[in-house]
């Protein structure tokens, strides 16, 4: 997890790359894996019998594989999408609204990125149905007031991330699930990904979660790519998302039947050139070890917000962090200078972190503040690089 691994920071040395929550740099061994498809693997996938065909298509495959195994999932049970946004809006739109009646619950956390909101709130409009946030208490999920909508057998979906974005908060989902069981075993249970997936193991076995979606780009990945992992017993009842070619068993004048788990819900050509370099991506990270990653970045999270925590004028947006409860991302304010304006001081110091409401403008609403800036840490990150940072935060003037 070398940073000489990332050609972008031999262009960029002394950039201190602060914004992994809204994209992760690429390592070589991806980068050179994307080449390689284009220069000598590129085919269409499914649709060919000749040799080339059939190499882009075993690699579309052994995607699907590597990132199977990734999360302990099976193979047909892996979806590629262009990333979720669009696994959010798809399961919104195609699985859930369908069967959406008037006075429904569709459950958020206040925590949700916008891509896990508005999905929800259009089609909550769309049929009369109700959406409904789960705010914090003592610094977690309200997980009891959870129980309480659950109660009410009227909850079709939990739509969860699994860690803020901005505060780095993990969702229990496992608990989630718990109540679910014993309150509306029919509700399903959908958990984003986009932030988790880089940092701890995930485990579909165990995540209580009955749908997944990440994003490849944010584990090191290409850009375009994204995975929806659907549970194996409602993946096989689950009507297709779109139609088109490559998902149908057999279509006649008027009617037609689709094929089975994971192409009925790939119709059109699916990201394969992202898929086969993701596959170099994800043997990277494995050879370094996502328990590896998860302490480093504990440990450089842990230093910065002490660091920031003794420095004058800053606010931190959580106030007791801890990494079992927190993913490695530290979101903050200056008492007296805008966030976009500290974003840009700190980017005449060469070093990358986001300013705004990270798209997640109702928690910014709830903790008080109208933006943050956020540093979010990546497995390349060094002690230098928060130790510079803390020096620049500190000598910040106005
Ligand atoms: N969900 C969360 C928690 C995110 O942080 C993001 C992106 O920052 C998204 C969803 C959307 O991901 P993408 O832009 O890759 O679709």
């Amino acid at each position: 997890m070398n940073k000489q691994d990332f050609p972008l920071f031999s262009k960029y040395p002394s950039l201190i790359y602060l914004d992994n929550a809204a994209t992760t740099q690429k390592p070589a061994v991806m980068i050179n894996a994307l080449e390689e498809f284009y220069t000598s693997k590129n085919a269409n996938v499914h649709r060919g019998i000749y040799e080339l065909s059939e190499l882009a298509s075993a690699e579309y495959e052994q995607a699907r594989n590597i990132v199977a195994k990734f999360i302990n999932a099976s193979a047909q049970n892996i979806v590629f999408t262009s990333g979720t946004t669009m696994g959010l809006n798809l399961l919104a739109k195609y699985l859930i609204e369908p069967t959406l009646k008037a006075g429904d619950l569709l459950v958020i956390s206040i925590l949700e990125h916008h891509s896990n909101i508005l999905p929800w709130q259009e089609i909550a409009q769309n049929k009369g149905a109700n959406l409904k946030y789960i705010e914090l208490k003592d610094n977690e999920l309200d997980y009891e007031s959870l129980g309480d909508l659950l109660k009410t057998n009227k909850v079709k979906v939990i739509s969860l991330t699994m860690m803020s974005n901005v505060t780095g908060l993990k969702s229990d989902l496992m608990r989630v699930k718990d109540l679910i069981r014993q309150y509306s075993p029919n509700t399903l249970l959908i958990a984003d990904a986009a932030q988790y997936i880089a940092h701890e193991k995930l485990d579909v076995t165990n995540s209580g979660a009955d749908i997944i979606v990440f994003s490849a780009h944010k584990l090191y990945g290409p850009m375009g790519l994204g995975v929806i992992w659907i549970e194996p017993k409602l993946a096989k009842k689950m009507a297709p998302l779109f139609k088109g070619g490559g998902m149908i068993s057999k279509v006649e004048k008027f009617t037609a039947t689709w094929a089975q788990s994971p192409e009925r819900f790939e119709a059109g050509t699916p990201p394969v050139a992202a898929a086969s370099a993701f596959i170099s991506s994800i043997e990277y990270i494995n050879s370094i070890g996502l328990d590896t990653i998860k302490a480093k970045e504990a440990e450089l999270a842990n230093m910065l917000y002490q660091g920031i925590k003794e420095l004058n004028n800053y606010r931190l947006l959580v106030s007791d962090y801890n990494s079992s409860k927190y993913g490695p991302v530290i979101a903050f304010t200056h008492n007296s200078i805008h966030s976009h304006d500290l974003a840009q001081l700190l980017s005449y110091e060469n070093i990358a972190m986001r300013s705004g409401h990270h798209c997640a403008q109702p928690l910014h609403d709830y903790l008080g503040v109208l933006s943050s800036v956020r540093a979010s840490i990546g497995m390349y990150n060094t002690i230098e690089d928060i130790e510079r940072t803390l020096e620049v935060l500190k000598n910040i003037r106005i």
